[in-house]
């Protein structure tokens, strides 16, 4: 095979050849250095048995590595302009498929079940495009793939906020959504001189872990959903007053009886709830038909 994409002279060869111009509004930071890709690789576990989706191929760097050690590797990549560089990086890999499509715009459900067989195990490795990181998440977490793990690079803030524990200034709807139903490990973290251009961010690699079962049993993940969006409305305002905000005030006994039964304080902060706590506080008001 021909050398891989990921050093810095190659790759600023390839886009000087095709008159490329990185675009900084769809998070195009492209890593160059090849022990990286191998760490990320290795984070995500990857043998023969995986069917991989990338999300955001760039030129190829991390698809190559991918491609050399899963079973099939599907990129979605939403500039078109990268398709030529891709043809040419990825033609001695023919277990790598590109796919000119918005992530946030696709059917994932029905990408696995065009592409895949079915018979491996399903994992998503990417370094994200950042301005989306949160949107692709949940958009990942919601299309409910028989997904075993993501591993995925990300602004460093954002790594935080998906591994924050009740109590701190970065737990909140995100750390919540994310952990009922995956584990979160935070593998490494990146500095901001390995890619081109740099960001001006630091940057980790985190694996999320689908759990067998949620964190709790939900009846209605919708109304959840809104319970702890809504408690984290103001960050500034005890649960009491948020709640208050959320289901209105002609709703305040009911409330004030939801929170009793539930055994939470109304004076406390949406942080310092655990999600079983939430869980309990959704049944405790949905039984008070709110
Ligand atoms: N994987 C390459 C690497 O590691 O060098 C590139 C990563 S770069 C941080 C993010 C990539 O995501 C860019 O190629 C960008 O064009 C692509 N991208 C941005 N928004 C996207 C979207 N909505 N759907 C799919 N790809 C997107």
């Amino acid at each position: 095979k021909p050398e891989k994409v990921a050093q810095p002279a190659v790759t600023n060869a390839i886009l000087k050849r095709h008159g490329f111009h990185m675009r900084k509004g769809l998070g195009q930071n492209f890593l160059t250095d090849s022990k990286i890709l191998q760490k990320i690789v290795t984070a995500a576990d990857l043998t023969p048995e995986d069917d991989v989706i990338e999300i955001g191929p760039g030129i190829g760097a991390l698809t190559q590595f991918l491609a050399d050690s899963a079973h099939q590797v599907v990129a979605l990549e939403i500039d078109d302009r990268l398709l030529p560089i891709l043809d040419e990086t990825l033609a001695d890999y023919p277990n790598a498929t590109v796919v000119n499509e918005d992530v946030l715009k696709t059917d994932l459900g029905a990408l696995v079940a065009e592409h895949f067989d079915g018979k491996h195990t399903l994992k998503v490795v990417a370094n994200l495009p950042y301005y989306i990181t949160t949107p692709i998440l949940l958009h990942l977490l919601r299309a409910q793939l028989p997904l075993h793990s993501m591993t995925v690079m990300m602004q460093r803030e954002v790594a935080e906020r998906l591994s924050a524990t009740p109590g701190s200034k970065e737990y909140g709807s995100l750390s919540i959504a994310v952990q009922l139903v995956a584990s979160v490990a935070t593998a490494f973290t990146v500095s901001r001189h390995a890619f081109v251009p740099a960001p001006n961010v630091d940057s980790a690699i985190v694996t999320l872990t689908q759990r067998t079962e949620p964190l709790a049993a939900l009846t209605d993940p919708a109304s959840f959903d809104r319970l702890v969006r809504g408690a984290f409305a103001s960050r500034r305002k005890t649960l009491w007053n948020n709640l208050v905000v959320l289901f209105g005030k002609t709703n305040k006994a009911a409330i004030r009886s939801a929170l009793t039964t539930a055994a939470i304080d109304p004076g406390t902060r949406a942080e310092r709830l655990s999600i079983a706590d939430f869980a309990r506080l959704d049944r405790a008001l949905r039984a008070a038909d709110l």
